[in-house]
């Protein structure tokens, strides 16, 4: 092909085609946003700047099309997201931001151990906000795989957010799929709910905890979150209770649930200023019991999980001091928290098996060296780490120090 070098120099010459030349289809589709983009509030400049120079990542489009082969049981996902490291990390942070949060709950009528729950569950308190550049994974998502006229309504959202100041683009990183900052905010969750409350005129949920920690706040509030109302309770169930009862969304006033059977497991009265309550069942009727209140549908709205919001949920009451669950789950194998998981980690590396970096997350790697550990043992397993595997490795460590 003797005129490619040529028509490469050209393209050079030319300054922003010089993608075209790696990657046609991407650059095509970016010439094609233009028009939609400049029609939802993107400037030329803004456009030009950060959109003519961005180059796919396509590493995205696997993580779009993901399906988990495993799937962590409830209580191994409470045990992680609700353990003793975050309690403490979580009750430093309202000491810290106490007259912050107080402000905030004055205003949006949100209770600060609630605020600072979703923190913790969302970016760990700011020290997880997720590494990918948004508009490159924005981008490739609005150009390749199934959810492009979703994406791009994001991507042109997350342009708007550099172009009126709120966050800078080179700190502007996050998730996969967009989300970002304190509050791992999509950016049309941004646009809608985000408030600057530090008084610099910027919505900034990278830098500003106090922005972050209001613009949580406005989000349950717009999402139906009422003031003084508890989120719920866990409960009690009277034997051969018809578990067809329970759904987050079937609601039944105080009083029908008390002809119920159903008490709360403390023994205390149930609350009518709770309003219409859903139970929820997360294990079925053998595990933990709750009634919800419709503030813990504001919790779902931010991330259409029942188990998340119940993470929320419970790790904000026991930063008010409450205890664990009365009840435990129905399992001979309770979950680990992130200490446990990051020795479980260090014992397998110790053992001889590989598992990167022990950080506490029980990822694909850590559970091929699970597998490997108790095949060598002549077990099966999926690769999850609960006690017992946590047991296995402490006697394990015991009697053959040096294994391989
Ligand atoms: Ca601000």
């Amino acid at each position: 092909m003797p005129l490619r070098p040529l028509i490469l120099a050209l393209l050079l010459a030319h300054g922003a085609l010089t993608f075209a030349a790696t990657d046609p289809e991407f650059a095509s589709c970016k010439n094609a946003l233009r028009a939609p983009a400049l029609e939802n509030g993107v400037s030329a400049e803004t456009f030009d700047a950060h959109v003519i120079p961005l180059e796919p990542d396509m590493s995205v489009l696997a993580l779009l099309d993901y399906q988990p082969e495993f799937r962590a049981p409830i209580w191994d996902y409470l045990a992680a997201l609700v353990d003793e490291e975050r309690i403490a990390d979580g009750k430093a942070m309202l000491a810290q931001w106490g007259s912050v949060l107080a402000t905030i709950e004055d205003r949006y009528g949100v209770d600060a151990a609630t605020v600072v729950a979703v923190w913790g569950v969302e970016s760990n308190f700011g020290r997880n906000f997720g590494k990918r550049p948004l508009l490159q994974s924005l981008g490739t998502l609005s150009c390749f795989g199934r959810r492009q006229n979703f994406f791009r309504g994001e991507f042109f959202t997350a342009l708007r957010i550099v172009q009126e100041g709120h966050v800078a683009v080179e700190k502007l990183n996050g998730s996969w799929a967009g989300a970002f900052g304190h509050t791992q905010f999509m950016p049309s969750t941004f646009m809608r709910v985000a408030v600057d409350f530090d008084g610099d005129q910027r919505r900034d949920l990278v830098d500003s905890v106090p922005d972050a920690l209001a613009s949580t706040a406005s989000f349950l509030a717009e999402a139906g979150w009422t003031r003084d109302r508890a989120w719920g309770f866990e409960v009690t169930l009277p034997d051969g209770f018809d578990e067809t009862l329970a759904g987050r969304r079937k609601k039944r006033s105080v009083a029908e649930w008390l002809d119920l059977g159903v008490r709360r497991v403390d023994g205390t009265p149930l609350d009518v200023s709770s309003g219409a309550m859903g139970l929820l069942l997360p294990a079925g009727a053998d595990g933990p019991a709750f009634l919800t209140t419709r503030n813990f549908d504001a919790l779902y709205a931010y991330n259409a999980a029942e188990s998340y919001a119940l993470a929320i949920a419970h790790l904000s009451d026991r930063l008010k001091g409450g205890n664990a669950f009365v009840k435990a789950w129905p399992t001979d194998d309770p979950g680990l928290s992130r200490a446990e998981r990051r020795e479980v980690q260090t014992r397998l590396a110790q053992l001889g098996y590989e598992v990167g970096e022990p950080d506490g997350v029980i990822g694909e790697v850590t559970r091929q060296a699970i597998r490997a550990f108790l095949a060598d043992q002549g077990l099966e397993s999926d690769g999850r780490a609960g006690k017992k595997l946590l047991e296995r490795l402490r006697t394990e460590a015991d009697s053959s120090p040096s294994r391989r």
